[in-house]
């Protein structure tokens, strides 16, 4: 008679394996590619879903947009956490039609603005697209948000590659940016590098549009942000070039606050620009293992913690949502709907020579890390 182990030492042993191949420290991030559409040129646009056992987020080639992050709340109930769109084409709605808001696309080759569309390298001026009340927004007319970039999959993600040739919207040198979207647990990490065959500069962002509640106005988010003093601007959101500190004023959240607790307060930069709409300067150290900004959503408890090696971040709480877009689950955007948290270097660095510089040489490689983790408490 042949010696079988008994049944049920058999049964202990397959479970026992199954559950550590599922456990999260064995969990594998799975990268799917699938159609999402065609650029106006009919070109197409492809979606790439990076799933793990926590988060599920998907990507596509066309601006390298962010168009769904689903993240559980306290109960594990999955919510999508960003504003966007199921398509790219619709009336009011998909990415084509969108060419105002930048919904969770990634901003360059300069993200945010550069005064009157012009900045000097090396003596030398160069004007550059104007889209913005005659300053420069987010590269320009035609910025990185409206190209399609090539992408490949990598372990654990997706990396977008696009080459923005020398003179691309006014920009001086070829610029070859790789933008790398990788999923590892909780956490959706950004890894921006890029090089130039001459001078240039450079400001890559992600522009998310976060509502951990899934709907509704953000006000009542609670936020976090470990920064002491802020760029104060002009009427037209250009910094004024001091750095003055947040104590006492509407933009402190070193001690978490809800948005909307001060966002009618009678202060002339947050009336101006119709809410926040302000380069926060982070404290140091900007490492990817100190937090830089935390948001909470107490109702559903859903946390999002950002880390990133930037040394600063854009908050923008939508204010220029007016309802004319709607996006996935028939959510009509308007103002408030959404808050941004843009890591990046501070708006019109070229202009202002006592700022971190924003300048990129032949010798050099852009390199910078931001980090989306996504808890429930
Ligand atoms: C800017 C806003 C602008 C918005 C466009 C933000 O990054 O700071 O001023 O209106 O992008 O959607």
């Amino acid at each position: 008679m042949t010696q079988t182990l008994p049944q049920t030492e058999t049964q202990a042993e397959t479970l026992a394996l199954h559950a550590l191949l599922t456990s999260a420290a064995f969990a594998q991030t799975t990268v799917t590619r699938s159609d999402f559409g065609k650029t106006p040129d009919g070109k197409p646009v492809d979606a790439y879903t990076l799933k793990d056992a926590k988060l599920e987020v998907k990507i596509i080639t066309w601006g390298a947009h962010v168009t769904s992050i689903l993240a559980p709340d306290r109960t594990g109930k999955l919510g999508d956490v960003v504003l966007g769109y199921d398509s790219m084409d619709g009336a009011n709605s998909g990415y084509l039609a969108d060419s105002k808001t930048y919904m969770g696309s990634i901003v360059g080759r300069y993200g945010n603005r550069i005064a009157r569309g012009e900045f000097s390298i090396d003596g030398k001026t160069f004007h550059i697209s104007t889209n913005d009340h005659g300053n420069t927004l987010h590269g320009g007319v035609t910025g990185f948000d409206r190209k399609n970039w090539i992408a490949h999959k990598i372990p654990s993600g997706v990396e977008l590659t696009l080459v923005s040739p020398d003179g691309d919207m006014g920009f001086p040198g070829t610029l070859t940016a790789h933008v790398r979207y990788t999923l590892v647990g909780d956490k959706l990490k950004i890894d921006y590098t890029a090089t130039t065959d001459k001078p240039t500069v450079i400001n890559l962002t992600n522009h998310s549009y976060f509502n951990l509640a899934g709907s509704g106005d953000v006000l009542p988010t609670v936020l976090y942000v470990n920064a002491s003093r802020y760029t104060p601007t002009d009427k037209l959101s250009i910094p004024l070039g001091t750095l003055p500190s947040v104590a006492g004023t509407p933009f402190d959240f070193r001690a978490p606050t809800a948005i909307g607790a001060r966002i009618h307060d009678d202060n002339d930069q947050l009336k101006l620009a119709k809410g926040y709409d302000h380069n926060l300067v982070l404290d140091a150290p900007h490492t990817l293992s100190h937090a830089a900004a935390r948001a909470t959503d107490p109702a559903s408890g859903r946390t999002h913690t950002v880390y990133t090696t930037e040394p600063a971040v854009q908050f923008y709480t939508g204010n220029f949502l007016d309802g004319t877009f709607t996006g996935k689950n028939s959510f009509q955007y308007n103002q408030y709907d959404g808050f941004c948290l843009e890591t990046q270097h501070y708006p019109d660095s070229p202009n202002h020579p006592a700022f971190p510089t924003t300048t990129l040489n032949p010798s050099q490689t852009y390199r910078t890390t931001t980090i989306f983790q996504f808890t429930a408490k």
